[in-house]
């Protein structure tokens, strides 16, 4: 018999990012960091090596969460108001704990499971873990992971149908771009057509989809082959959603050297405005939502049900490429500066005046646009 030589179990993980949608999701910890790690536009894991955690340790993490979340849910009924210290110095793993507190304040409704791509592992793992989350938390009504096109490609149907009974209900998949030019670029480490078996088999599946778009990536030698590719490759899919989330240069991303060195032509707010809509206008046949649930897209307005949101979508970014060059300029600052929301904003004397000060007060222009917004983004990347 050959016995399993399993490290010491060292107590609860949590990896360092999940979807903005899952902001109140319990964050179960299945692999760390990331198998590809090679996408040049991507800084979350560049340095860090990729290693699966043994099952018996996400079943320990499951184990010591479930402990905390009881005994909150007990102290609230008891009506203890001050049970914090008291816990505290009850349970064996502070980390659990606060996820669990985490978990509880959001209603208990949904589990992510980290990493970069869940999906790796031994699909007869992620059915255990999956039934032992459903077994110790049964009101939870979602499950969900993000998970590589590349990796899901090679799943076979049965067994993403047992991952949908077991209770994974949704799939996040960055596909980025459609276009297999850009995708080879920025060593996404998949192609279109790749991309496009992987989601059709997720929804085949049962599971909710969604598809993660980067605006931008392309840069502008690539912009219109990455708006039109991207949106043929999601009509062949019809995601459940669509979700925006626009390229940024932070700086552990080899694309921002690349960029530094003359190898990348970035785009612009005003040039990937143009993109966005054209984008958006070549969605066709889908009944997807399309959500731009990210600090770092200038339209918060773009959200809502294909087809027939289509117009309320795309109606601030026409308003927007039809404003004077000096008001394009104040709709940036203020967006990035969280003083606007939406291009509406504008028609509001007060607003506009405030962020037409603070544009003055940095010398802004057309011509320093994009300089000025991409060091304000670089906060909050
Ligand atoms: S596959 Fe995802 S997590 Fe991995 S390097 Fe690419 S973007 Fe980053």
């Amino acid at each position: 018999m050959i016995m399993k030589n399993i490290p010491p179990y060292r107590g609860f993980e949590q990896g360092p990012i999940r979807p903005p949608s899952e902001a109140e999701s319990l964050l179960i910890r299945i692999t760390r960091n990331c198998p590809w790690n090679r996408c040049t536009f991507c800084p979350v894991y560049k340095g860090a090596s990729f290693s699966l955690r043994p099952l018996e340790h996400i079943l320990s993490d499951i184990d010591a969460v479930k402990t905390c979340v009881d005994m909150i849910v007990a102290a609230r009924q008891n009506g203890s108001r001050y049970f914090g210290d008291f816990l505290k110095q009850r349970v064996a793993d502070e980390s659990a704990l606060h996820a669990a507190y985490h978990f509880v304040a959001g209603g208990m409704k949904s589990i992510f499971l980290q990493d970069g791509n869940s999906l790796i592992i031994k699909p007869a793992d992620l059915i255990t873990i999956l039934r032992h989350l459903k077994m110790l938390f049964p009101e939870v009504e979602r499950i969900t992971s993000y998970g590589r096109s590349h990796t899901i490609a090679r799943i076979s149907d049965d067994n993403l149908a047992m991952m949908a009974e077991a209770g994974l209900n949704r799939i996040h998949i960055g596909m980025e771009s459609g276009s297999d030019t850009v995708l080879k670029r920025v060593r996404k480490g998949v192609d279109k057509a790749t991309q496009i078996v992987a989601g059709q088999k997720v929804k085949r599946a049962g599971m909710e989809l969604s598809e993660y778009i980067m605006p931008g990536l392309g840069g502008i030698s690539l912009s219109k082959e990455h708006a039109l590719e991207s949106a043929d490759a999601l009509n062949q899919i019809n995601p459940d959603f669509i979700r925006l989330r626009s390229l940024a240069l932070p700086v552990a991303a080899p694309l921002t050297d690349e960029h530094a060195a003359g190898g990348f032509d970035k785009m612009g707010e005003v040039d990937t405005a143009r993109e966005l809509l054209l984008f958006l206008e070549s969605l066709e046949g889908i009944t997807s939502t399309v959500k731009s649930d990210h600090v770092l897209n200038l339209f918060s307005e773009v959200d809502g049900v294909l087809p027939s949101d289509r117009e309320k979508m795309t109606a601030p970014i026409r308003k927007f490429l039809a404003l004077p060059e000096a008001d394009q300029v104040v709709f940036c600052i203020g967006r990035r500066t969280h003083r606007l929301a939406r291009v509406d904003d504008l028609d509001n004397p007060d607003l506009y005046q405030a962020v037409k000060r603070l544009c003055d007060s940095f010398g802004a222009t057309i011509g320093n646009l994009d300089d000025i917004t991409q060091a304000i983004a670089r906060r909050f990347i």
